[in-house]
């Protein structure tokens, strides 16, 4: 029952109206960042290097740091990653920031 108002906005768009458009698998990994792409993506249809992820390997990002061992050891707890969305939700507002500003009209 949960999904049905969602099968039948499927049902809606899968009439003969609108055609099923399908890109084929996004397996092409591009040879310099290793992002995944469909081919379409491609801006030279033979080249497995394209432009959206690292603009043909100009784009060379830093490797991202170590993440600490606090969260390290939280994410080898099931219990946490399987909540870890509810923690994060609960929290999101406990490091809230703002600059607060003086108008005078109190
Ligand atoms: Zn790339």
């Amino acid at each position: 029952m949960k999904n049905q108002g969602r099968l039948l906005i499927a049902a809606h768009f899968m009439n003969d109206e609108h055609q099923q458009h399908y890109l084929g698998p996004m397996n092409y990994e591009c040879i310099h960042c290793k992002a995944l792409h469909w081919l379409d993506e491609s801006t030279q249809r033979s080249s497995k290097s394209f432009y959206d992820c690292c603009a043909h390997g100009k784009v060379v990002l830093d490797s991202l740091p170590e993440y600490p061992d606090e969260l390290r050891k939280l994410f080898s707890l099931r219990h946490f990653r399987n909540k870890c969305r509810v923690y994060n939700n609960m929290l999101a507002f406990a490091s809230f920031q703002a600059n607060l500003m003086d108008f005078g009209i109190n």
